[in-house]
């Protein structure tokens, strides 16, 4: 291992005091967001350990940019250099719907194994939301990330594939329309369980109450119904009375309630009860759609940030895309990057940087100066460019 790099032993990071650490600007309002994001990152750690501590930042190639100097959108040498340095941040890439190439995202997450999606949701005051009470909603989403029907097993309408398979569920004795395209659900017990296993880990570690595991089990059986099971069954078999459901009786002092919901219920739980969720466990595809109704819910994207880890090596990114309407223009939200930086220095272990961030976000946020995003439509509030939001969040922590 090389000095400076993170190492890795008995499941735990081993964090030097500058490690070197990956970033990815991405495409379209990528830079912008990381140049607004990158001052801040850097300014709490000064602040919380002076000249002790400092990420060495190391750029990698991805999107748009790579595709001109490396000859491919996401170069071999950049996945390997994540896996290598373990600790990675990344802004948007541009991905072609319905056809073109294959999401980078997507790609990085099973190239790398990052199984969990880790989206925390949470209100800042001062941002404007839909919703009456926004400040209930205050949850963090773990959503499996390499399989269900994003794992990438899919035949087009007449290819040789979509005829093959169509043969074999018809041997099968099921129905399948011959001018259908079709598509793979795997749903494993490992899968499962490893989602499982970080959620019940997160909400213990943070002396959290419950976990909610949401799916489409009464229809889908054998897929949504058995990740249900399999999230019972893990805790029984591993978490006995630390995690525990209804239906083991009281819940002892400082465990886990785990409980479940039914996927199209649970968005009418989240308006009407949002109080109730702590932790969300869900497979991809429920997960993807929660996500983005939970950030939509206290305020928006373009401060949600988000996390995909794996076993030693995490990516961490803002969830917004490329917005390519504002590219340019200098007028980007910079938060989900900021916040997706504060998720890396919690997991650095550096949380009391972290906090800086988070902290000084909010009270820039509260004291009504924001980006036009959030701005838009509003009296009394100062809108400010990318730039001039990150300087403020950089002096808010300076002068904590
Ligand atoms: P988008 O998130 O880029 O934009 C949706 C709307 O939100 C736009 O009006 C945009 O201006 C605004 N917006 C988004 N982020 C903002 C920010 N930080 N500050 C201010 N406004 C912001 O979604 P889209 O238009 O559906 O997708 C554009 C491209 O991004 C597509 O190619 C898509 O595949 C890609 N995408 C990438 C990621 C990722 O890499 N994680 C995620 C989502 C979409």
């Amino acid at each position: 291992m090389r000095p400076g790099n993170i190492g890795y032993e008995d499941g735990r990071l081993v964090v030097p005091d500058r490690p070197v650490v990956a970033f990815m600007p991405g495409d379209g309002i990528g830079p912008e967001v990381w140049e607004g994001a990158r001052p801040v990152l850097d300014q709490a750690v000064r602040t919380s350990h002076g000249d002790l501590r400092r990420i060495e930042w190391v750029e990698l190639p991805l999107g748009q940019s790579a595709l001109s100097t490396h000859g491919a959108l996401l170069p071999d040498s950049t996945v390997a250099a994540i896996r290598d340095l373990r600790v990675a941040i990344k802004g948007p890439t541009m991905t072609p719907v319905g056809g073109g190439h294959r999401s980078l995202n997507v790609t990085l997450r099973q190239e790398l194994d990052l199984y969990a999606n880790v989206r925390p949701v949470r209100y800042f005051p001062g941002v404007q939301s839909p919703v009456r009470h926004p400040e209930r909603l205050n949850a963090v989403i773990f959503r499996e990330n390499t399989e269900d029907v994003y794992a990438g097993i899919e035949f087009e309408r007449g290819s040789e594939g979509c005829a093959q398979l169509r043969q074999a569920i018809l041997a099968l004795g099921c129905e399948v329309s011959s001018d259908a395209a079709l598509g793979v659900k795997p749903i494993s017990r490992g899968g499962s369980r490893r989602l499982m296993r970080a959620a019940f880990d997160y909400a213990l570690k943070q002396g959290l109450g419950r976990v909610t595991m949401v799916h489409k089990g009464n229809i889908m059986k054998a897929t949504e119904g058995a990740f249900r099971n399999w999230g019972y069954e893990l805790a029984r078999e591993d978490y006995a009375d630390r995690v525990v459901s209804a239906a083991d009786g009281p819940v002892p002092d400082g465990a886990v309630l785990l409980e479940d919901r039914i996927a199209d219920a649970m968005f009418q739980d989240l308006l009407l009860e949002p109080q109730l969720f702590e932790v969300i466990a869900a497979p991809n595809l429920n997960g993807d759609y929660l996500s983005d109704a939970c950030a939509a819910q206290v305020g928006g994207l373009g401060i949600a940030p988000g996390a995909n880890i794996g076993a030693g090596v995490a990516l961490f990114e803002s969830t917004h895309g490329t917005a390519p309407d504002i590219a340019g223009r200098g007028i980007a939200n910079p938060g989900s990057m900021m916040l997706s930086g504060a998720m890396l220095l919690e997991r650095l272990g550096w949380s009391e940087a972290a906090a800086l961030v988070v902290d000084a976000f909010a009270r820039v946020l509260r004291s009504g100066r924001m980006t036009i995003d959030l701005a838009a439509g509003r009296d009394g509030i100062e809108v400010l460019g990318t730039h001039a939001f990150s300087d403020a969040v950089r002096d808010a922590i300076r002068n904590n």
